[in-house]
């Protein structure tokens, strides 16, 4: 019987072993509170004894640590690596990569969103300002807008998902914050990319429903009742998951992962944390796309 060959690692291959651990320790390192947003790491020449490692080696793995957001290297004589915050664009951006190569649909998006965004609008009720209350209540006026046909679709949809953006900034749990904005700004990146994609809010239960939801909530949490919040926010939720899934087919998946420019996000209509603006006279009205 042949005895098995066993061929020696290629050196690089080591190397790249080596700057793997490498990583991990110094994501260790971070992860344990020693070292924080905008810290030093140690000099190349440091790293080198303290992990006792080739340069070569210290280089791959800082590489590896810049590309996943975790740290920036700067060249020059004050250069070196410095601990950074990974930002939330990085995150959502490798998520929604992730995504790319799964069935999703509107339908599982809002069969999660029904489940977390009761749970952050109720364990954000001591969180809201009077200034995110007012802010609330600017973006139901737009709605009261977009109904009456004096703002386009497409501020409407975005003033919507506006009122919930608001709510998941101020959640303090880091991770249904994360994944509430995540899932609010994949609708509002797919409502707004194709025309098509948007629920018109003009003689449609959807934007009646959606002021009335949103009415009711900014009372609930101004009387701080979580429970009222949580049902509340579960039944709107649940409501405009069933009318989108119906519109399945109609709306192109594609867009589904796209993330958009920051300058095409600008309602036309901008919202003014001073109250709502006049409304437009009614010959501007906008023809509703289907
Ligand atoms: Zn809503």
């Amino acid at each position: 019987m042949d005895k098995p060959v066993f061929k020696p690692t290629p050196r690089t291959l080591l190397r790249r072993k080596r700057a793997d651990l490498i990583v991990e320790e110094i994501k260790r390192w971070i992860v344990a509170g020693e070292l924080r947003p905008g810290d030093r790491l140690p000099q190349e020449t440091q790293l080198e004894e303290l992990l006792q490692s080739s340069r070569g080696t210290v280089r791959e793995a800082l590489k590896v640590l810049e590309s996943q957001g975790l740290i920036e290297i700067t060249r020059g004589a004050k250069g070196g690596a410095r601990v950074s915050n990974v930002s939330y664009e990085k995150t959502s951006s490798a998520l929604r990569n992730f995504l790319y190569f799964q069935p999703l649909t509107w339908s599982d998006i809002y069969r999660v969103r029904e489940k977390l965004e009761p749970m952050m609008a109720a364990s954000v009720i001591d969180m809201l300002t009077p200034a995110d209350i007012a802010a609330l209540r600017q973006t139901v006026e737009l709605c009261k807008l977009g109904i009456t046909g004096e703002v386009d679709p497409r501020t409407h949809r975005i003033a919507e998902l506006e009122f919930h953006s608001i709510l998941s900034q101020a959640c303090a749990n880091p991770l249904l914050r994360l994944l509430c904005r995540f899932i609010n700004e994949m609708l509002r990146d797919l409502s707004i990319s194709d025309p098509r994609n948007i629920i018109v809010p003009k003689d449609s239960n959807f934007a009646v429903d959606a002021v009335r939801f949103h009415s009711a909530l900014i009372d609930a949490f101004e009387a701080k009742d979580a429970e009222r919040v949580r049902t509340l926010m579960n039944q709107h939720v649940h409501d405009a998951g069933c009318i989108v899934s119906q519109r399945e087919e109609e709306v192109d998946q594609d867009n589904l992962l796209i993330a958009l420019p920051v300058e095409t996000l600008r309602p036309r209509r901008t919202i003014d944390r001073r109250g709502p603006a006049a409304p437009k006279p009614k010959s501007r009205k906008t023809k509703a796309n289907k």
